[in-house]
């Protein structure tokens, strides 16, 4: 198994086998791009400025000199992988390059707990999706009916919807409740007021690489050579604000005020020993949609939550990646099969990820069952939905024999409304 000279414990998140990408503020103040090893961020700028990325396809790029990865990911997938074997090259126990010069690594390693993290892409378009079939069964059939909870539409593509990028935030940033209108039970108007019943909502997204022009497509075949890696996303919502606004055309401002992200994506490749068969897909979907071994990941992922008067957070679920109907490839192809372009940075929602157990599930919609099964707190408390002052934190990674590929974990505060 491939070592490095940096000690990483065994259920760290963040092994020579991962080196995720990141971004975060210097001591200079200036934002660097950066990986991260057991306890430690890889200062990705200083390596780039002495030279280190010096393959066929990184040379002279200054691929690690912005303070955003957007560049780096619209060089496509031959730039990432040289980046990540020189990496690992560089971090390996017996290459002394790094290993034995003092003087540079104490330029290259911070403190990973005392890091302040920003977004890494700049994200130009959010898309989400809403490819659990769990979730949808559940929605469907908390809000219309048991029997027909899936639209007919449900499995022919992958439902979604376009979200907003403006308001897409770094993990640990709070969130204050949203304002809005809502219909109170039994009234025939509308009211002004904070929500009442704000949810996270439990997903993975991937982020582009890079994409098409307008008016071509991404074939399904070809989707993952445009697909960086994946990203923990909590898709914070308002719950009453969406019953009463959604119909015609779906949600609106009960999604768009905040969606929190982690610091850290994963690349596919570092997720590839992960591998594993989707879920059988019937109907048979569309030639433009079919593959013939349609895989996803292995990723188990859990929620969390602590409200301000728990000492420790409490998990609320636990539930996995691999169980989504739709693959990464075919949310792509279909979000490309009018010619729609996809751009470096974007983000791709996997909708809520609910497993079928009830303590599997993504949101508390679910988990409190619209509000008529309150979850128990150690702390005595109650839960339906999200108070003031309650945490919320996401976490994931994958297992490996003696290693884990993790994601850290995506938190948000709420805040009271202004
Ligand atoms: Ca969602």
């Amino acid at each position: 198994m491939l070592r490095s000279f940096i000690p990483v414990e065994p259920d760290s998140h963040f092994s020579i086998q991962n080196l995720p990408y990141g971004a975060y503020r210097s001591e200079s103040g200036d934002i660097h791009l950066c990986s991260a090893i057991g306890d430690h961020i890889i200062d990705l700028f200083v390596l780039d400025e002495e030279g280190f990325f010096d393959g066929p396809n990184l040379r002279d790029q200054f691929a690690f000199q912005d303070s955003t990865l957007n560049f780096f990911l619209s060089l496509g997938k031959p730039a990432w992988t040289e980046a990540r074997q020189r990496l690992q090259l560089l971090l390996s126990e017996d290459n002394p390059e790094l290993r034995d010069d003092e003087l540079l690594r104490e330029q290259v390693f911070k403190k990973r707990d005392e890091a302040e993290m920003m977004l890494p892409v700049q994200i130009g378009d959010y898309t989400d999706f809403y490819s659990s079939e769990n979730h949808a069964q559940n929605v469907g059939s908390m809000f219309r009916d048991p029997e027909n909870a899936l639209k007919p539409n449900w499995k022919h593509l992958p439902v979604g919807y376009h979200g907003r990028a403006s308001s897409i935030v770094v993990s640990g940033t709070d969130i204050h409740r949203p304002k809005g209108q809502v219909l109170p039970n039994g009234a025939d108007n509308p009211v002004f007021q904070a929500s009442e019943r704000l949810d996270f909502e439990l997903e993975m997204g991937f982020i582009t690489g890079p994409g098409n022009k307008l008016g071509e497509r991404i074939s399904v075949d070809e989707a993952e050579s445009h697909i960086f890696g994946l990203v923990l996303l909590n898709d914070w919502s308002a719950r009453d604000i969406q019953k009463w606004e959604y119909q015609p055309l779906g949600p609106f401002l009960a999604k768009n005020w905040a969606t929190t992200i982690s610091p850290w994506i994963v690349s596919l490749e570092a997720l590839e020993p992960f591998r594993t068969p989707a879920p059988e897909q019937s109907p048979k979907p569309l030639e433009y949609l079919s593959q013939l071994n349609p895989t996803t990941f292995d990723i188990q992922l859990e929620a969390y939550i602590q409200s301000s008067k728990m000492e420790h957070p409490f998990k609320i679920s636990e539930t996995n990646y691999k169980d989504l109907y739709w693959t990464i490839s075919q949310q792509l192809a279909h979000h490309t099969v009018n010619g729609c372009n996809v751009q470096p940075g974007d983000l791709y929602g996997s909708g809520t990820i609910s497993g079928k157990e009830e303590d599997s599930y993504g949101s508390l919609l679910e988990l409190a069952w619209n509000g008529t099964k309150p979850i128990e707190l150690p702390s005595g408390e109650k839960r339906t939905f999200l108070e003031d002052g309650d945490k919320i934190s996401l976490t994931g990674f994958a297992q490996g024999d003696g290693y884990r590929v993790g994601f850290g974990e995506v938190k948000g505060r709420i805040l009271p409304a202004v």
